[in-house]
Order: structure tokens, then C-alpha cells, then sequence
């Protein structure tokens, strides 16, 4: 099975088309977003720790979320692996490659969702995901069928994430501008980058990915 990275700024994209990913092909979601969110609600000290780091739109520290993705790594004995939010700096890329080495595993593609800045506050402040399945909704583009109730489970826990608003996403975007965008450099010169349009409609971008999948496959021979 086949391991990628979906790569691009808050809100391009990348939940949106792991969810559909891990039903359609059964891959494995491991989102260090998801991870760290379930921390902080379990009350723990980490979690704790985190909690602020995340509110202000800063990164987590490199350590922590290396030690998540380890720890899932270790736990999920077969592959086809979407690393969704991760890694996010240099440090955890090169993490990343040891691990996957280490444990016999390799990257396939690094796919780079490519969003125009101005996209990204309308899709950021639309976004609302339910708390019981983590489907992901939004406002205007991507409403639930019934108001206030999840399509997919039906629950009517419907949330907004605590750093889903503008001056949160201004230091997320700055995060991402400084420390996460040379990683386009450094998996092009891995020769592992595709990049997709990440503004078209959600059914194209999957088209795309699929693309990208195939051609990735083929490439592995
Ligand atoms: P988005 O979906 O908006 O890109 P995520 O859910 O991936 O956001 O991440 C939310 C927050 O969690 C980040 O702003 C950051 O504080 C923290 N975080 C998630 N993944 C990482 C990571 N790989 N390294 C450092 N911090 C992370
Ligand atoms: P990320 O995980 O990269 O932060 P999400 O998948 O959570 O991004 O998407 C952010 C918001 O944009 C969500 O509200 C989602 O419904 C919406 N969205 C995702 N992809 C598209 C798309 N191609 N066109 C329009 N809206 C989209
Ligand atoms: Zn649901």
C-alpha cells in the first residue's frame, strides 16, 4: 500500500480529502491535529501544554509530535499511511524518513494542495466538523444536508475549533510561511512532489489525488 503526505496551509484541503481517502481506499489517517486536539481534552499534562501553543495558532513542539507518530507507527502494522498535518518543519521531515526507514516502510508522494492566500480565511472561519464521526463541513460550500445535524452519523454535536478565527490563522498562516513551505523544496528534491489545484471543487481535487496516486503506484512498479 501506498504512504503520502498531504501537504498545504490551514484550511487547503487536506481533512477534507484524507477522510474520503481512508473510506474509499481504507488507508490510515494520522493526523497530528486530530492527535493533539484528543490530548487536550483527556486533561493530561501534555495536553495541557498544548492546549495554549495550539489557541495562539503557534506549532507544538517537534518532540511531542514526533512521539505521537511514533507511537502510531509502532501500533498499526500495515501501511497505506495519509500523514495529514504532518510533518509541519524540517526537523520532523527528516524524523519522518528515519521512521519510515527504520520500520521498512517508504514514502510514495508528498502531494502539495496549492491555495491562494485569500481562500484560506473564508474556508477557515466557515469550518465546522462533527464531534462524533469528524466529517467536515462547511457554511457555505460544504453545508449539512439538515441543520444542525451530521449527514454521515446523524449526531447533532456539531463543533468550531477554538483557533478557527482570523488572528489565529494569521499566526497559523506565519507558521506555515516560515517553517512548513521550505518542505515543498525539500520533497521536490526528494523527487517525491506533486502538486494539486486546491481551489477547484472538492470532487476535482480528488480526481487529482487519485492521479497522483496512480502515477506514484506505477512509478514503485
Ligand atoms: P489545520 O487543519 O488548520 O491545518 P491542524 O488540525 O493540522 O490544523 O493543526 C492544528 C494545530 O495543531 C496547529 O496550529 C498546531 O498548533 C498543532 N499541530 C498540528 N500538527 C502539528 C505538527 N505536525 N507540528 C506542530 N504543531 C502541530
Ligand atoms: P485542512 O485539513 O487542510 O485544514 P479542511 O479539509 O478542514 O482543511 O477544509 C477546510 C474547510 O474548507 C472546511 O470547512 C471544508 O469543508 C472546506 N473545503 C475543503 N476542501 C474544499 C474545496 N475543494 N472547495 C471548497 N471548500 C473546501
Ligand atoms: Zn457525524
Amino acid at each position: 500500500m501506498t504512504n503520502i503526505i498531504l501537504l498545504g496551509p490551514p484550511g487547503a484541503g487536506k481533512g477534507t480529502q484524507a477522510r474520503r481517502l481512508v473510506e474509499e481506499r481504507g488507508m490510515v489517517q494520522l493526523s497530528t491535529g486530530d492527535m493533539l486536539r484528543e490530548a487536550r481534552t483527556s486533561g493530561t499534562e501534555m495536553g495541557k501544554k498544548v492546549a495554549e501553543v495550539m489557541d495562539r495558532g503557534d506549532l507544538v513542539t517537534d518532540e511531542i509530535v514526533i512521539g505521537l507518530i511514533e507511537e502510531r507507527l509502532a501500533g498499526n502494522h500495515g501501511s497505506g499511511f495519509i500523514f495529514d498535518g504532518f510533518p509541519r518543519t524540517l526537523a520532523q521531515a527528516d524524523a519522518l524518513g528515519a521512521l519510515l526507514g527504520r520500520t521498512g516502510r517508504q514514502l510514495d508522494a508528498v502531494i502539495e494542495m496549492r491555495v491562494d492566500d485569500e481562500a484560506l480565511v473564508d474556508r477557515i472561519t466557515g469550518r465546522f466538523t462533527c464531534g462524533q464521526c469528524g466529517e467536515v463541513y462547511h457554511d457555505k460550500t460544504q453545508p449539512t444536508a439538515k441543520e444542525g445535524v451530521c449527514d454521515v452519523c446523524g449526531s447533532t454535536d456539531l463543533r468550531r475549533r477554538a483557533d478557527d478565527n482570523e488572528e489565529s490563522l494569521r499566526q497559523r498562516l506565519m507558521e506555515y510561511y516560515k517553517k512548513t513551505s521550505p518542505l515543498i523544496g525539500y520533497y521536490y528534491a526528494l523527487g517525491d512532489l506533486f502538486t494539486v489545484d486546491g481551489l477547484a471543487p472538492i470532487e476535482d481535487v480528488a480526481a487529482a489525488i487519485d492521479g497522483v496516486l496512480k502515477q506514484a503506484e506505477a512509478g514503485r512498479g
